[in-house]
Order: structure tokens, then C-alpha cells, then sequence
């Protein structure tokens, strides 16, 4: 077993003791053939150009952080699924290889990335005795100012029926941060 086997094995069981899904089920849609996945370069999107981009258009170049594809691009076996994640503490984005589809627009690429960076730069709060904000009013008010906005959460609500087609599910999209 590979240490990313292990990671992804320790992240289903937390998501799962997190949403506790009743069952879990398999998610057609999106299955290919079991090629291996490039390590990381993306076989549709860039996530390097991507967020060169994103850091011209919207952080004045400002920003370095890491940014990699994450799991293999299959869905099944789990009930949960992060479109993208940021690690305060490797600062280090990883975006789930779901999205390195021909079908899944650049823009909402780029909206999942811009997502995990604001993390970066917004990082959780919690006020005396309240519950820690992540996505607290100043993170939703930076994330509406990407440009494709509107266009990316009518992808996210189409993108969600997709992935759970079969039932009902518990998900945290577009990310859970730690
Ligand atoms: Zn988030």
C-alpha cells in the first residue's frame, strides 16, 4: 500500500465518520478505464497555468503555492467527494482529478482553484464561544468576485446531480478545510 493509498483511506474514514452516509455507492458517471493517471500533470486542464492566471488576474501575482491533482479521477467507493483542498499546513492546494474531464468547463476549474486559494489568503476564525468560521462573509464576498461566479455554482449544482445520480448524498463540495 502506497502512502497515498493510506492518506486516501484515513480521508474516507474521517469524511465518513464526519457525514456518516448510510451506504456507499458507486458512481458511474464519471468511471473510466483504469489507465494509470499521470503523476501530475493533468490529461485536460493545466492546474499550473491555471493558477499563473488566476494569479495575474485577481492577486497582482502575489501568490506561490503548490498546486497538484489529487486521487486517480475515479468516484467510486466514496460518499463524499472534495473537489479541492487546501493544506494550511504544507500550503499546498490539491484539486481532485474528477475535474481533469473534457467536460468540465476551465472555468470551474479555475472557480474550485480560486476556492482553495482564498483559503490561503482568508484563513477560518472563530469568535468566543461561536463556531469556527471557514467560509465566513469575507471568504463568500472574495468568492463572488470571480468573474465566471454564477456560471460555476449552475456547474456545481449540475456537476453535484451528476456525481450522485444514483442517491441522495451527503456532500461537501467544493472543499473541506481541516
Ligand atoms: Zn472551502
Amino acid at each position: 500500500m502506497t502512502s497515498r493509498t493510506q492518506k486516501t483511506s484515513v480521508l474516507l474514514r474521517v469524511l465518513t465518520s464526519l457525514f456518516t452516509p448510510k451506504k456507499v455507492y458507486k458512481t458511474k458517471a464519471l468511471s473510466r478505464p483504469r489507465s494509470k493517471p499521470k503523476a501530475k500533470a493533468g490529461n485536460h486542464h493545466n492546474l499550473n497555468e491555471l493558477f499563473a492566471e488566476l494569479n495575474s488576474k485577481y492577486f497582482d501575482n502575489s501568490l506561490s503555492i503548490p498546486v497538484e491533482w489529487s486521487g486517480s479521477g475515479i468516484t467510486e467507493s466514496k460518499s463524499v467527494v472534495r473537489l479541492g483542498y487546501y493544506s494550511p499546513r504544507k500550503k499546498l492546494i490539491k484539486i481532485s482529478r474528477i475535474l481533469d474531464y473534457p467536460h468540465v468547463p476551465k472555468f470551474f476549474v479555475s472557480f474550485i482553484l480560486y476556492h482553495e486559494i482564498l483559503h490561503h489568503i482568508l484563513p477560518p476564525y472563530q469568535v468566543f464561544g461561536s463556531k469556527r468560521k471557514i467560509h465566513h462573509r469575507e471568504f463568500k464576498q472574495k468568492e463572488k468576485e470571480f468573474h465566471e461566479y454564477q456560471q460555476s455554482q449552475a456547474f456545481l449544482k449540475d456537476f453535484k446531480k451528476e456525481l450522485f445520480a444514483q442517491k441522495k448524498l451527503k456532500t461537501d463540495l467544493p472543499c473541506k478545510t481541516p
